[in-house]
C-alpha cells in the first residue's frame, strides 16, 4: 500500500491549508496516533470513527473537540477530509471504506497505516531525544558555568589570602623599618637599613644606596644588599648610568635593561641586570644620593610598589641627612666626645703650628705617644663599656699632668698623643713617667661588687729637632719609641733614638 502514501502527497498538493485526516479505529494505537497527529502543524484531525463510542480514541477526540462517530459512513460527510487513516485492524471496516470510493479522499490501510504509525513514533522519539539532549546541554552549560564561577571565586580567595599575608608581613616590616630609622644614627647604619628596607618592603632582589660627593661629582656606594660588595662599582660619575640620571633629573627612573646597556654600568657585570629603578634621595632642594633596586629578570614596578619605594626614599632621606650632618659636625669638631681630649685632626693641626713656633723661636718641643697595655684583654674580660671608663681615667690622669700650654689628644682608639711645647726630652720623660706611675697605681672599678683591676700604659718620647723636624717624622719617632716600650715588656717610657 505504498501507493497510498504517494497518494497523500499527490492529493494534498491539490488543496491549500492543512491536510484533513480522519482516523478509523479507536484502539490504543489510534489514541497514540491521534495524540501525535494533533501536534503536527500541517495536519488537522477532522474525525474519529469506532463502532464503540467508549473506545479510548473516541473519548480523547471528544476531549479535543474533534468530530466522533460510530457509523463508518458518517466519515463521508466530513468537510475538508483529505485522508482516512485506517487503524481499525478490522477487515470489514477496510473493505467498507474501500467500497465507498469517496472522491478526493485517500485511504491508508494495512501495511501503509503500519508505516505511518512507525514514522510517527520514530519522529516522536527523535523529537523527545532532541528535547532531552537540549535540556542536557542546557544543564551541562549551567554546571560548567557554576564550576567556572566557583573556581574563579576560589582563585580570587586564594589570591586575596596571599595578598593579605604579604601585606601583613609588609606592614609589620614597614613599621619596624620606620621605627628603626628613628634610632639609627651613623650614615652607614642608615644606608644599610635602607637597602634592607628595599628588600623587606619591596622584595627587591638587589638594592643599594649611593651618596653624592660634592668634591668629585661622583656617587659613592654606601650600602648594598643582594650581591657581594665587589659586584657594585664603588664610584659612579653623576654623568653615567641610571643612578646618575636619577640624581641629575631629580626624579625616579625606571628601565628595562637590554644587554650591554650603559644604564646598568653601576655594577661590574651589567648584563646580569634585566630591570632597575633608581630613586633620588632628596631633602628639600638638595639630593643626597640615590637608592637603586634591581632584578635579574624583567620586572616593572606597579603604581603601589613605586609609591612604597618613594616612601622609603623620602623617609630615609631625612634620617640620612641627619646622619650626614652629624658626621660633618663630628669632622668639624675638635674634641673627642668620650675623653673630651682633642681629636686626631686637631692635634695634627696644633702640632704643625707649635712646630712652626718652635722653629721660629729656636725652642725644643716634645711629643709623647702612649698606648694602653693589653687593652683588648681588658675589654674581653670586663666588656667594652668598662674599657671606655679606662679611656676616661687615662684622659683624667693626662690632664692632671699637663701644663696650660700642652696639647693632649686621643689619637686613635686607645692611643694618645701629647704635645709639650718648649720641653726637651728629659722634661718630656718626666711627664711621661708621672703618667705611667699614676696609671700603674690607679685602681679601676671593674664591676658593681667593687672589684678592681689595673691597667698600665707604654709611652714613647720624641723631641724636635733631634728626632724629627716635621709633624710626620716626630709622630713616627714617638710611635716607634712607644713600640720599643711595648717590646721591652710594656708599662715603660722609651725615648726615640
Ligand atoms: P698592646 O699592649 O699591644 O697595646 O695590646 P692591646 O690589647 O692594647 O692591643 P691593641 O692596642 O692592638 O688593641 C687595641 C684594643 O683597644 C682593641 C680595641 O678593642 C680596644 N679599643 C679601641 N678603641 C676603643 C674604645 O673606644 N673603647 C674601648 N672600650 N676599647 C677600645
Ligand atoms: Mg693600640
Ligand atoms: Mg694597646
Amino acid at each position: 500500500m505504498v501507493d497510498g502514501i504517494d497518494a497523500v502527497g499527490a492529493q494534498s498538493r491539490r488543496r491549500s491549508g492543512p491536510v484533513g485526516v480522519a482516523i478509523a479505529g479507536g484502539g490504543l494505537r489510534a489514541t497514540s496516533v491521534l495524540r501525535l497527529l494533533s501536534e503536527v502543524a500541517d495536519l488537522r484531525v477532522v474525525g474519529v470513527y469506532d463502532s464503540s463510542s467508549s473506545a479510548p480514541a473516541v473519548r480523547l477526540a471528544e476531549d479535543l473537540g474533534i468530530f466522533v462517530t460510530t457509523e463508518v459512513d458518517d466519515l463521508a460527510q466530513i468537510d475538508g477530509l483529505d485522508l482516512i487513516l485506517d487503524l481499525s485492524e478490522d477487515p470489514n471496516v477496510s473493505r467498507n471504506l474501500a467500497e465507498r470510493r469517496l472522491p478526493g479522499v485517500d485511504i491508508i490501510t494495512g501495511a501503509g497505516a503500519e508505516l505511518v504509525w512507525d514514522l510517527l513514533v520514530a519522529k516522536k522519539r527523535s523529537e523527545e531525544q532532541e528535547k532531552i539532549f537540549v535540556e542536557l546541554q542546557v544543564a551541562y552549560d549551567k554546571i560548567r558555568s557554576h564550576e567556572r564561577k566557583l573556581q574563579a571565586s576560589k582563585e580570587a580567595l586564594e589570591r586575596a589570602n596571599v595578598e593579605l599575608e604579604n601585606r601583613l608581613a609588609e606592614i609589620f616590616f614597614t613599621h619596624e623599618f620606620f621605627k628603626a630609622l628613628t634610632v639609627f644614627s651613623t650614615v652607614d647604619d642608615v644606608a644599610s637599613l635602607v637597602v634592607d628596607g628595599a628588600n623587606g618592603i619591596l622584595g627587591a632582589e638587589i638594592s643599594c644606596v649611593y651618596l653624592f660627593d660634592q668634591e668629585t661629582w661622583t656617587l659613592h656606594l654606601r650600602a648594598c644588599q643582594g650581591r657581594p660588595e665587589e659586584w657594585f662599582r664603588p664610584v659612579v660619575p653623576v654623568s653615567q648610568t641610571i643612578l646618575g640620571a636619577a640624581f641629575r633629573d631629580g626624579f625616579t627612573q625606571q628601565a628595562d635593561v637590554p644587554q650591554g646597556s650603559e644604564l646598568a654600568e653601576w655594577v661590574m657585570d651589567p648584563d646580569e641586570i634585566r630591570s632597575q629603578t633608581a630613586v633620588p634621595l632628596r631633602t628639600g632642594d638638595s639630593i643626597l644620593g640615590v637608592l637603586a633596586v634591581a632584578w635579574a629578570t624583567p620586572r616593572e614596578l606597579d603604581v603601589a610598589e613605586r609609591d612604597r619605594l618613594q616612601v622609603i626614599a623620602n623617609q630615609s632621606s631625612l634620617t640620612l641627612q641627619n646622619a650626614l650632618l652629624h658626621e660633618e659636625l663630628e669632622r668639624l669638631s675638635v674634641t673627642d666626645r668620650l675623653t673630651e681630649l682633642y681629636n686626631h685632626g686637631y692635634l695634627l693641626q696644633r702640632l704643625d703650628e707649635e712646630l712652626g713656633r718652635a722653629a721660629r723661636f729656636g725652642h725644643r718641643l716634645s711629643v709623647i705617644m702612649m698606648d694602653i697595655d693589653d687593652f683588648k684583654q681588658f675589654n674581653d674580660t670586663y666588656g667594652h663599656p668598662r674599657g671606655d671608663q679606662v679611656l676616661k681615667v687615662v684622659s683624667g690622669i693626662i690632664r692632671q699632668n699637663l701644663r696650660e700650654i700642652d696639647v693632649a689628644a686621643r689619637y686613635g682608639g686607645e692611643e694618645f698623643v701629647l704635645v709639650l711645647p718648649e720641653t726637651d726630652a728629659e722634661g718630656a720623660v718626666r711627664v711621661a713617667e708621672r703618667i705611667r706611675q699614676s696609671m700603674e697605681s690607679y685602681e679601676i672599678e671593674v664591676d658593681h661588687t667593687g672589684a678592681r683591676d689595673r691597667r698600665t700604659v707604654s709611652l714613647g718620647v720624641a723631641t724636635y729637632p733631634l728626632h724629627g723636624q716635621t709633624v710626620a717624622r716626630l709622630i713616627d719617632a714617638a710611635d716607634r719609641a712607644m713600640y720599643e716600650a711595648k717590646r721591652q715588656g710594656k708599662n715603660k717610657v722609651v725615648v726615640a733614638r
